[in-house]
Parts: C-alpha cells; structure tokens; sequence
C-alpha cells in the first residue's frame, strides 16, 4: 500500500512553482502578487494566513495581508476589494473565512474579480469549472487531484465516488474527476447505502468532517482513498477515514495529518501564478 506523502508532492510543487515565478520574472520583470484578507483573530485563521504568507514568499511571489479587527465594516471590506481589484501588482485575492457574522460571504465572494479569485468560489468560476473552461479551481480539492493523478495518471473510465457535496470539496472535486472522463457518484448525508457506493469506487474521496467514517469493508481492493478531513478528537487529529483498516485494502491511501494539507497551500500559490499569467495573454 503506497501512503502518499503530501508533505513531500507539495514540497516538489512549491520547488517547481519557484522555477516558474523566477522564469515569469525574467519574462515580465514583474512576480505574481497574492494579497490576503484576514478579519478578527481567530487562532486557526491567524495560522492558516501565516503559512500561506511564508509559502508565498518561499516560491518568490509578493505577498501582502491587510488586517481589519472583526468589528469592520462590510463597506471598508467591498471597498478594498475594488481597490485590489484594479491594483496591477495583485493577480490574486484571498478573503480567509470564516467571516464574522455581520458580514456577508457571498457579497465579499462575489466581489473579488473572477480572474483574481484565487480560491476558486465565485460563482464565474463555479460556473466555468462545470462547463470544463478554464477557471481558478478551489484549492484543496485541486491539491486532492494532483495527488490522485501522481498514482494513477490515467482516470479514464474509472469509477469514483465523492463522499460530501459541499461547495469547497466535494462539488468541485466532482467536476475535476468528471473532466478526467470517471464516472462520478457524489454522496452525502441522505445518501440510503454508503458503504455499497464506495464498495464500487476505483477512487474515493472522503470530505465529511466525521472521524474515521470510511471503514475498511467499504473499500475495495486496489482503490485509492483521499482523506480531505480534518477532525480533532480524544486520540488527536485523525482524518474521514479509519486509516489502519482501510490501508489493508486500498491501493494508496493520504494520511491525515500529511497528505492532503500540505497541498491546499501550496495549490493556492499555484492558482495565483496562474490567475497572473492569464492576465498577461
Ligand atoms: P461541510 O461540513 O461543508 O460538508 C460536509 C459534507 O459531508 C456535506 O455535504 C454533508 O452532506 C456530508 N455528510 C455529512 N454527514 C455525512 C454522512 N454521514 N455520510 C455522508 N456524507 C455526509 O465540510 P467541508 O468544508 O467540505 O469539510 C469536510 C472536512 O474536510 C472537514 O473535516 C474539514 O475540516 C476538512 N477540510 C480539510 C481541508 C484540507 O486542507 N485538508 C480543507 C477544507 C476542509
């Protein structure tokens, strides 16, 4: 059984997206920009907006955050949105959520311009990834399809299934198998008989948020299982998948912490060099 090391696929990406910034820099003589938008200070976020800052500085890029304590104003908000927006040095922004409450997601979503929407959630984008055009994909399942397509280059014809529908994971995870010809079952809460889904899966993707769902008996022999769960529980972080059982069976398997994590940060930085070279065409 391979456990595929995500620490070691993101630490390759970031390596060859440092290659590629300093090849744009030659050609442009200007680095892709990314500017991050952190409200409050909630711990996880001050974390997560950290490491996506020393990320973004290690591969060359310009990196900006622009704090706001949690009592700002929406309006403060939109307004340095548009600011950005039109800024030439900022290919890509990034709102980090969740939002505090008196502010709308889906107005601070909607408007960031498409083409600098690095996280892949407006709804142009939403709407391009399912037509199969080109558009910013959100970053963690981009991160679980790179890791999928290492261990299996070739996913024509192969039966997947996506355990969760939620619009940062599970939907988007769909379209991206979809466009790589599976043929997709997305299940969910209501879903009657999830264990005989997955049974039927050459891939599964799990992206639930409930501790070691997947179990060993519902995976079939050879398949390749992609944990995007995080979950704090007595034992520490474990992810959606009971790790020992099904590593018995799957062919590849992401350990959590480890596997697909580190690849959401690095997809980021790759999402804003690409958000800078579609605006130079
Ligand atoms: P969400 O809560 O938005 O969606 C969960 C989905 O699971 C829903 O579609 C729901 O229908 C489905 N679901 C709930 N109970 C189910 C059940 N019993 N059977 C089948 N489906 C069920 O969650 P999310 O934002 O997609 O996050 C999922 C997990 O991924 C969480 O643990 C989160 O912490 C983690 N996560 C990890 C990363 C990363 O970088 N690795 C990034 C984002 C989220």
């Amino acid at each position: 059984m391979i456990v595929i090391d995500g620490k070691k696929a993101a630490a390759e990406l970031r390596q060859e997206l440092k290659q590629e910034v300093s090849e744009l820099k030659s050609k442009y003589n200007k680095v892709p920009g990314l500017t991050v938008i952190l409200i409050g200070d909630l711990a996880p976020s001050q974390i997560y907006v950290r490491n996506k800052e020393k990320s973004a500085t290690e591969v060359g890029l310009k990196s900006d955050v622009i704090r706001y304590p949690d009592t700002v104003e929406e309006k403060t908000v939109l307004e340095k949105i548009q600011e950005l927006n039109s800024d030439e040095t900022v290919s890509g922004i990034l709102v980090q959520l969740p939002l505090p409450k008196h502010i709308d997601k889906q107005k601070v979503i909607e408007a960031i311009h498409p083409s600098k929407d690095v996280d892949g959630f407006h709804p142009m984008n939403v709407g391009n990834l399912s037509s199969g055009y080109e558009s910013s994909v959100p970053c963690t399942p981009l991160g679980c399809y790179l890791l999928i397509k290492k261990i299996e280059p070739n996913l024509s014809g192969k039966k997947a299934v996506v355990v969760g529908r939620s619009n940062l994971n599970g939907k988007p995870m769909t379209q991206l198998l979809l466009k790589e010809n599976c043929t997709v079952t997305i299940t969910h809460s209501r879903t009657k008989d999830l264990k005989a889904e997955c049974l039927e899966a050459d891939i599964i993707v799990a992206a639930v948020g409930i501790p070691e769902l997947v179990r060993g008996d519902w995976v079939k022999k050879d398949a390749i299982v992609i944990d995007v769960g995080i979950n704090k529980t007595d034992k520490g972080i474990v992810g959606d998948v009971h790790f020992d059982e099904v590593s018995n069976n799957a062919k590849a398997l992401t350990p959590v912490p480890g596997g697909v994590g580190p690849m959401t940060i690095a997809c980021l930085l790759k999402n804003t060099i690409d958000c800078f070279k579609r605006s130079q065409i």
